[in-house]
């Protein structure tokens, strides 16, 4: 019996929790699921989204499995998504990227890897709002140690980038290559720019790179990239990233693939796994079972080989793969036009792959 911590999150959340909860109950994997909720309506009643009790559950359990969690914009409580990465120290965030035959896609030969660093860059969390105490001191301090000048009425965001977290999240994507077969490792950056952040993450790609002759290595400015991954994705294999352009580069392959409703992923760290798609929580459809679950299901299926049920994970993905190819049990994205009567619900497909998986 795997004790796995279930976060349903809010939005979608909830309906894509469920689905994925059933077909993964539906492998016959025995699973008892510690749920715990998380984000704003858990703000509103215990005055924190990421309450103690869930992190306390994570590091019990060492797996969890969640849905994604609404962020307000500009104002509001700090992303419980990225806090979560942040205090568990999960630094992986993998995200393949691959096509499945039959899928509504303008490609259809991509299969990308997306290793995201988690934990700093932008995404650090140090910044001052606009006239803040904290904002005039950055801005004395800078105009002392550099001579440049910051306008009053900024607001700042720091951005490190370091050695230890630039080499671990290199040294994971080359691991995985390893372990996979893949080819190649392509460590991406805006190091002609920024120097020192993005500069450094450059240097220490290289100097992992040394340690796995056996895998190719390059390195690709961010914004020739994104040109990149749109006009030839067939050229690229796995992609290392800082943690702005992972989250960006991420969602631009979940199109390549069909979507964000197929795009699944992982926070690993050291001591704890996280699974969740890469998509948020569309909360406009919020209780319409609506939305793809497969994001989510297919983050289930990385979860089975994290737990080394491989033999679950390929009857999973196989039922998945199957939907997609028949093209009928899918949901409206994955239709040829959205506003398709025959597209199935999120509680639909999970029926249909718990149907297929019976077979
Ligand atoms: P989003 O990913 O929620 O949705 C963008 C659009 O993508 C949707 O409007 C929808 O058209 C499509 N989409 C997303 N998931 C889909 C699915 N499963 N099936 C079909 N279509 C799908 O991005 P957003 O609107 O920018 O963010 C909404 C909220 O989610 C924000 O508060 C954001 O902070 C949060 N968010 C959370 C996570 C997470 O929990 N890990 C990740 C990203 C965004």
């Amino acid at each position: 019996m795997y004790k796995i911590t279930l976060i349903p999150g809010d939005g979608t959340g909830p309906e894509i929790t469920e689905a994925t909860k059933r077909v993964l109950e539906a492998t016959g994997v025995p699973f008892e699921w510690d749920i715990q909720n998380a984000g704003e309506e858990v703000y509103h009643k215990e005055g924190t989204p990421l309450p103690d009790r869930v992190i306390e559950s994570i590091r019990r359990n060492k797996i969890a499995i969640k849905g994604p969690v609404t962020t307000p914009v500009g104002t509001g409580f700090r992303s419980v998504n990225v806090t979560l990465r942040q205090i568990l120290d999960l630094y992986s965030c993998v995200r393949p990227c691959k096509t499945y035959k039959g899928a509504k896609t303008r490609y259809d030969n991509i299969d990308l890897v997306i290793f995201r660093e988690n934990t700093e860059d932008l995404y650090a969390g140090i910044e001052y709002q606009k006239d803040s105490d904290g904002a005039k001191a950055m801005i004395d301090l800078v105009a002392k140690l550099s001579g440049r000048s910051i306008r009053q009425d900024s607001g700042i965001s720091i951005k490190p980038i370091s050695v230890f977290c630039t080499e671990r999240i290199v040294r994971a994507a080359f691991e995985y290559a390893r372990k996979n077969k893949r080819r190649k490792v392509t460590s991406v950056h805006k190091a002609n720019i920024m120097k020192y952040s993005d500069g450094l993450f450059l240097e220490v790609s290289r100097e992992v790179a040394k340690n796995y002759p056996d895998i190719e290595f390059e390195d690709k400015i961010i914004d020739n990239m994104c040109m990149q991954l749109v006009q030839k994705p067939e050229l690229y294999d796995i992609l290392v990233l800082p943690n702005l352009y992972g989250d960006i580069i991420s969602d631009l392959a979940a199109g390549l693939i069909g979507g964000l409703g197929l795009a699944p992923g992982a926070n690993i760290g050291e001591g704890y796994a996280v699974f969740e798609a890469t998509h948020g929580s569309a909360p406009k459809y919020k209780g319409l079972n609506k939305v793809n679950p497969l994001a989510m299901i297919l983050s289930g299926v990385m979860m089975l080989r994290h737990l080394g049920e491989m033999k679950a994970a390929e009857m999973l993905d196989k039922a998945v793969a199957s939907i997609i190819k028949e093209g009928k049990d899918v949901t409206y994205d994955m239709k040829p036009a959205p506003d398709d009567p025959t597209s199935a619900t999120t509680s639909g497909v999970a029926d249909a792959i718990i149907a297929k998986m019976a077979i």
